[in-house]
């Protein structure tokens, strides 16, 4: 069976020339970069064209470039980081539908000591800058609000935010796990203090990652030990994972216009295609300003959980917005967030795509989704018949 992946929120296919471009450092070039002899030099110098490949990407200088074992550590490491810097502020602003690996951190930490801000969204998914303007104060240590939305693909306006802010002498970080290789971001004309990103979002591997630490910005190193990446994250580096990530950033770098209108396309084809032919399901987010990769769509009246496992039969891969959480489904906190209604936000599904997919794909997915949507929908109680 030909398989479907319209999961790239989720992860993503290793590309070709970054799997290529990673193979030397297994077998051939294996030294430990920090070593005194030659051959580690030249796995050093590998490790230190990876850091200019990403810092090119991200519009800023290689030296405010960490690499972290994805996007879970950066996100860890950029909070608690920020938080022992600045001992004597003990109020944490962030979002309502950030990612666990924000929102869980933060939520860890109210039961030591620290208030927690969590900004709502309106019905589209966009953060309420009011709320959001209020909010800062004088005891507050940082403001963590992601770049775009994992479930969703929406934008927010982390720039504007960022002076914000700044403004007022706050750090401020965002999660740009999913907007990295997505969006254009100059961190150089930018007020960010501190950006984590993934690689396996953007056709690295897994387990790798960075976090942009701006010049000046007090940051204390989250792993303790040796004296890597500059003494701010100790541990051997993964070398061919740095490197592999780093050339997944110059493809990003070259194709990202070109992938853009490419992708848009398909997207926006396969969501109008859905929602001509499966009445009672409607986009979720922000349509007017999401990443071009993502659709969100619910579908009235039954189960997501339902739809994938139909939709897998054809070997279409897709998320539901719902997780299996103790034998009960619970929909996601980012719909609950949104207050899409609980019939609708149990019967979410997420379509991400990215440069690999195919119209041909987009086009046996429309032909598919109807007959499944019908097929559960006979069968659901929620239906009158
Ligand atoms: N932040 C966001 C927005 C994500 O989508 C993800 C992964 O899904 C993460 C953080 C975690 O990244 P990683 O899987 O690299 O730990």
């Amino acid at each position: 069976m030909n398989i479907v992946y319209f999961d790239n929120n989720a992860t993503t296919m290793v590309a070709p020339e970054v799997f290529e471009s990673m193979r030397p450092f297994f077998c051939d070039n294996y030294g430990n970069a920090s070593s005194m002899h030659s051959f580690g030099g030249s796995v050093a110098k590998a490790v230190s064209n990876a850091r200019e490949q990403v810092a090119s990407l991200l519009g800023c200088d290689a030296s405010e470039i960490i690499f972290t074992s994805g996007g879970t550590e950066s996100d860890n490491a950029a909070i608690m980081g920020t938080l022992v810097s600045v001992p004597d502020r003990r109020k944490i602003i962030t979002t309502r539908v950030e990612h666990p690996a924000v929102l869980e951190v933060c939520r860890s930490l109210e039961g030591h000591g620290y208030e927690v801000v969590e900004i709502g969204v309106d019905k589209n998914g966009r953060v309420d800058m009011d709320q959001l303007t209020e909010a800062i104060d004088d005891d507050t240590a940082l403001v963590s609000v992601m770049y775009a939305n994992n479930e969703t693909g929406t934008i927010f306006p982390v720039e504007k935010i960022a002076e914000m802010a700044a403004a007022k002498g706050v750090a401020f970080h965002t999660d740009a796990v999913q907007a990295v290789g997505k969006l254009d971001i100059n961190l150089s004309k930018s007020a960010i203090h501190v950006l984590s990103m993934s690689g396996h979002k953007l056709h690295a591997q897994k387990g790798v990652g960075i976090l942009y630490v701006k010049k000046g910005t007090r940051l204390t190193p989250f792993m303790q030990g040796g004296h890597q990446e500059g003494g701010r994250r100790a541990g051997t580096e993964n070398v061919p994972a740095i490197v592999g990530l780093g050339k997944a950033c110059e493809l990003a770098a070259e194709n990202m216009e070109k992938e853009k209108t490419f992708v848009r396309a398909l997207r926006d084809s396969l969501e109008k295609g859905i929602l001509e032919t499966c009445p009672d399901s409607f986009v979720n987010g922000d349509v007017e300003n999401r990443l071009v990769n993502t659709t969100n769509i619910s579908f009235e009246f039954i189960e997501g959980e339902a739809i994938l496992l139909m939709m897998d039969r054809y070997g279409i891969c897709a998320s539901s917005g719902s997780a299996c959480t103790s034998g009960s489904l619970e929909p996601s906190h980012v719909l609950r967030a949104m207050g899409v209604p609980f019939t609708a936000a149990h019967g979410s599904i997420r379509f991400s795509l990215s440069r690999y997919n195919t119209q041909a794909q987009v086009d046996f997915v429309i032909d598919k989704v109807p007959a499944v949507i019908n097929r559960l929908r006979e069968l659901s109680p929620f239906v009158t018949k």
